[in-house]
């Protein structure tokens, strides 16, 4: 494929960075991220953000079909150009976090890989494993702060790797220095792997309430886990005593220190206290 920066010069097209646009110029590296996703000839891949579609020319020799979703139409000459004689590539103009996940797959299991837009990184994420169908496994290339964000165990913990762990189990597999990008950005990357589960890791009566939880917990920063639950809930400190107790949690706890099983335990208390 060409360069991103001499395709784009070609056709008059100023990279935007309010849509995240940094592409990644390095063939070895954009082969290397795709290495990451251990694709099947059979797999479905949806990638977000093709950009000038260096990647998705990898993606398109180790998948049998690639949707690839992008919000420019500037990038419409090229792409089409570029990929005239590819058979399993689909373009689909708009923004990925408007798009029905649904329509666009349909019932056939797909994996997710993209060097994201790092603008609007968590409502990416949170779209794809909150909606149905889910994607097997997503393969991502984010801002490397993000990535440890996600994968943070108990001490460092915050809503977004509650919310990233509750539906699959991320690493990342491999650190990307921003020289490899046009126009570099500020920030070095990380590729996150994260296998999608079947099913929750953790036994609650359901997502929603699990998810209220831990917003109420999360609301408040640095604030004991008691009185976060009180303001984020709306419930008296003698109600979240109570449920603090049955979930066996010590009020005092941050919820930065908090395991998945523990705030399992308290969307259980709540909902057999009638909430
Ligand atoms: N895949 C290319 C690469 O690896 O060089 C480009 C990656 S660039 C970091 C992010 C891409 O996401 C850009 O092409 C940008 O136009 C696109 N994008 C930004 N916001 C988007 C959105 N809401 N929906 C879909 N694509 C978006």
């Amino acid at each position: 494929m060409t360069n991103p920066r001499q395709l784009l010069d070609a056709y008059a097209v100023q990279p935007k960075k309010g849509l995240g646009q940094n592409f990644l110029f390095d063939p070895n590296t954009l082969q290397k991220i795709v290495d990451c996703a251990r694709l099947q000839k059979s797999d479905t891949v949806l990638e977000i953000g093709p950009g000038t579609g260096g990647m998705t020319a990898l993606l398109a020799r180790q998948a049998a079909q690639v949707i690839a979703v992008e919000l420019d139409e500037r990038l419409q000459p090229i792409l089409a150009h570029e990929f005239a004689s590819y058979r399993n590539v689909e373009f689909y103009w708009g923004d990925i976090l408007e798009v029905d996940l649904a329509e666009l797959v349909g019932n056939r299991p797909y994996k997710v890989v993209a060097n994201l837009p790092y603008y609007i990184t968590s409502a990416i994420l949170r779209k794809l494993l909150e909606s149905v169908p889910r994607p097997q496994t997503l393969t991502v290339t984010v801002q490397k702060e993000v990535a440890e964000r996600v994968i943070a165990q108990p001490d460092n913990m915050s809503l977004l790797s509650v919310s990233v762990q509750f539906y699959g189990k991320p690493h990342i597999v491999a650190k990307v220095k921003s020289a490899v990008f046009w126009p570099k950005p500020d920030v070095d990357s990380a590729v996150l792997h994260i296998e999608v589960y079947d099913t929750p890791p953790v036994d609650v009566p359901d997502e929603d309430t699990f998810f209220k939880m831990a917003r109420a917990g999360f609301s408040q920063k640095r604030k004991q886990i008691k009185n976060s639950l009180a303001g984020g809930l709306g419930l008296s400190n003698e109600v979240v005593t109570t449920l603090l107790n049955t979930a066996r949690i010590d009020g005092t706890r941050r919820a930065e220190t908090m395991r998945l099983e523990e705030w399992a335990a308290l969307t259980r208390a709540y909902k057999n206290e009638g909430y």
